[in-house]
């Protein structure tokens, strides 16, 4: 029987018929992948994704083509977690952490070239990160390991809407695998957004509005969604005319914003901007546009695309129609709006879900955030458009 070195720690392994259960499969692997935890099968064998998810996990790779005699399998939590019932449950993050160092010390000594995390726990107990539908189907490389995350295979099993992208996942494992091609890895390339603070800005947003064929316009408001509440105001109006450019015009904040006369030209040009004739996208465009005419008195004219309703029309899927996961699928901004949610989620003042308001969130936060939105959103509108011309079903996943 193997003993755990972290026996001290942890008791898991008092209940279990196969304690600490190392890598199985191949002994040299080249891709290695990552589970959550040995079920009731795995248990009685002793041998990692033997049971069902396994026979599902297998499949998938004998259909892809994958050699076999490369692949093992391991977990990330080493003993089956049991339940008062004495059923299969969820490790707890107190039992990932303690237990993690294993399958980090494998991944360290066994170096395979590919790393697949199966799962929010294989994600969380490997790479640290929280959010599997943010990073499933990417491609990370941390020293020297590449790790792909996709769904856990016993998510596929409950909702079968995962198939198809679980399956594109370990395609894809393959081909990174097997061809070296890294063309989906993300290369974060430089950005230049623009606070305007004075004329000088102003300048340079007329400039580019007066050279643009296209424009994707976002808001962000106070205190909340609705410009029908009392003291309902726009905290600035952020615009993009080209990708990895944006303006942001700050218009009501509790520090820095546009004063008098600078204030009233830049609600002249935002007005010359969204009145006029060059073609305009927005991520949920209603919003946007009922913001502006409410509050500012402004009308949006030649709307060409929402980003939203395209997306959901390619999908069908409403978990995936946020601005944030499109910055996932679609660009190399994904998790852009990481730094805002963990600010707001940690001030109460800042989070209009808790009474507070955007207008709180110091603009080193809320700047890039805002400029991030116009810019994910036009990137999106170039990947989204061509999509939706394919015949119909080639449109549908
Ligand atoms: N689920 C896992 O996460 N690992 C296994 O080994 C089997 C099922």
């Amino acid at each position: 029987m193997r003993e755990c070195p972290f026996k001290d720690q942890c008791k898991m392994w008092e209940k279990v018929v196969s304690p600490c259960i190392p890598y199985t499969g191949a002994r040299q692997p080249e891709v290695l992948f990552v589970g959550e935890a040995p079920g009731q099968e795995e248990d009685e064998q002793g041998a990692n994704f033997v049971g069902k998810t396994g026979n599902l996990l297998r499949a998938t790779q004998y259909t892809v083509g994958f050699d076999m005699s490369k692949v093992a399998f391991t977990n990330v939590v080493k003993c089956r977690p049991i339940d008062f019932k004495g059923a299969n449950r969820t490790p707890k993050d107190g039992e990932i952490n303690k237990c993690k160092g294993h399958v980090l010390a494998e991944i360290e000594a066994l170096k395979p070239k590919i790393v697949v995390l199966l799962g929010s726990t294989a994600l969380l107990g490997v790479l640290d990160e929280k959010g599997i539908t943010n990073f499933r189907g990417r491609i990370i490389e941390k020293d020297g390991i590449t790790y792909i995350p996709t769904w856990h295979p016993a998510a596929v099993l409950r909702d079968p809407s995962k198939e198809k992208a679980f399956a594109e996942d370990i395609y894809l494992v393959h081909q990174v695998w097997t061809t070296g091609n890294r063309q989906n890895v993300s290369q974060v390339l430089p950005v230049e957004y623009t606070l305007i603070r004075d004329m000088s800005g102003l300048k340079q947003l007329l400039v580019s509005a007066s050279n643009a064929t296209e424009c994707a316009f976002d808001v962000e408001t106070h205190p909340g969604l609705s410009p029908y509440v009392e003291n309902a105001k726009i905290i600035c109006v952020n615009l993009s005319f080209q990708e990895r450019t944006a303006f942001v015009v700050p218009m009501f904040h509790s520090q820095l914003i546009l004063q008098g006369k600078v204030l009233e030209y830049a609600r002249a040009i935002i007005k010359e901007i969204m009145e006029s004739n060059i073609k305009k996208c927005a991520h949920s465009a209603k919003y946007d546009i009922m913001w502006l005419e409410v509050a500012e008195g402004i009308l949006t004219n030649n709307l060409a695309f929402d980003t939203i309703l395209a997306q959901h029309l390619i999908t069908g899927d409403r978990s995936t129609i946020g601005l944030d996961y499109l910055a996932w699928q679609y660009t190399d901004m994904g998790g852009y709006d990481k730094p805002l949610e963990d600010y707001k989620n940690a001030h109460k003042e800042c989070n209009p879900k808790l009474g507070g308001s955007y207008a709180n969130i110091p603009w080193d936060i809320l700047f890039p955030y805002a400029a991030g939105d116009p810019d994910c959103t036009l990137r999106c509108w170039h990947v989204l458009e061509p999509k939706l011309s394919l015949p119909y079903e080639k449109l549908i996943p």
